[in-house]
């Protein structure tokens, strides 16, 4: 198999693709295959509950918060994070952090007002924004943050703590591209939310874990389908869920509970981004614009030297197996993407690649 460096959809555990494949034509006896099953049958329900027990101990997701299988992507929720929680509310603070970000609030200004507390943008968006420079609205409706740009490769090691602040605003976060690489305090959140096909399955599936006090709050009322009680009253089986897409993710929690839960994949993921980042330290024929402390462990964008070497570089790379390593269309370069299936062998392999690149082409 290649080492794939995609953004999404990325590469899976292949311990997880094995099982899969395994259980395509016969899955436990049942005769068929999970795609086949009857969303209400006893097998189905089986697997779609076990999802959600193995996350909600890999995440320790307090009982006071609904986990929901969702469809739409992080994208829907750009919209369904405002019908639910801003409509009938005077205002939203965001924090902008680069192109995932001006996305949700691009969104979110359709449908009330905004008020962006904090930006990175005066420098290029390379770094996180100091809580103490957000500047808050006591009475907002709720704080957004992307707590991982996947593009520029920004990531917050912290998460902002709101605690201490008057109005007990509820903290809305996307983590889509970070989400299981590390253990995270949930009730320090409102909601927060996740296209799966980075971190969690295939593309189809999104995530939403969200405080039941949360929900069923708007006014008017969202749309059935749009409305968050919908899905939490439902068991996210409202409508037909992507059950296989919920199944495979099922198979990563178990894969990710194997490897000895998140504190364990924080420290190998610490690792195989320090190998990366201490190349590009190094050297004077790559770059990264990110300042050091912000440096995301999942998407980590680099330049060369000179970018008319930029199809070479893809090419070779391609050449000794290792692909989707071109940056994304709005910032050029490159960008490896190496989120929990990426073995620490297909890091040091690439790292092989670029010193031997440098070399030359320097
Ligand atoms: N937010 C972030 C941080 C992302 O990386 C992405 C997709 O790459 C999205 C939102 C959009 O997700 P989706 O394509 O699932 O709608």
């Amino acid at each position: 198999r290649l080492f794939n460096f995609s953004a999404g959809p990325a590469a899976l555990p292949e311990a997880v693709l094995r099982q899969a494949a395994e259980e395509m034509l016969d899955w436990h006896g049942s005769g068929q295959s999970v795609m086949e099953m009857s969303h209400r049958g006893k097998e189905y329900m089986g697997i779609h509950a076990q999802a959600e027990a193995d996350l909600r101990e890999l995440l320790a997701i307090p009982a006071n918060y609904k986990v929901l299988f969702l469809q739409g992507g992080a994208t829907l929720q750009f919209e369904m994070i405002p019908i639910n929680l801003l409509r009938g509310k005077a205002s939203a603070d965001y924090v902008n952090t680069g192109e995932w970000a001006k996305k949700a609030i691009k969104e979110a200004k359709r449908l009330g007002r905004v008020n962006v507390v904090a930006s990175s943008e005066d420098a290029n968006f390379s770094y996180a924004p100091a809580l103490a420079d957000w500047k808050l609205d006591p009475n907002a409706a709720y704080v957004h943050y992307t707590a991982n740009e996947t593009i520029g490769g920004v990531e917050f090691h912290w998460v902002p703590d709101l605690s201490g602040l008057p109005g007990n605003v509820p903290l809305v976060c996307d983590m889509s591209s970070n989400i299981l690489s590390q253990p995270v305090d949930i009730s320090k959140y409102g909601l927060i939310y996740a296209g799966a096909q980075k971190n969690i399955g295939p593309a189809g599936l999104t995530l939403v874990i969200v405080r039941e006090d949360l929900i069923g709050q708007a006014v008017p009322q969202p749309q059935t389908m749009l409305d968050y009680k919908t899905h939490a009253d439902n068991d996210s089986m409202y409508n037909t869920p992507p059950t296989y897409a919920i199944y495979i993710a099922g198979l990563v929690f178990q894969w990710l509970k194997r490897q000895g839960g998140l504190t364990a994949m924080q420290k190998i993921n610490a690792e195989k981004a320090g190998i990366l980042y201490d190349y590009l330290d190094r050297s004077s024929f790559y770059s990264n614009p990110v300042r050091i402390e912000d440096r995301s462990l999942m998407n980590v964008p680099f330049t060369l030297k000179d970018a008319a070497l930029d199809d070479a570089f893809i090419k070779g790379a391609q050449a000794q197996g290792m692909v989707q390593l071109k940056g994304h269309r709005s910032v050029g370069g490159m960008r490896a993407s190496i989120y929990n299936a990426m073995p620490i062998e297909g890091v040091k392999k690439l790292v092989a690649y670029m010193e031997e690149f440098a070399i030359t082409h320097g």
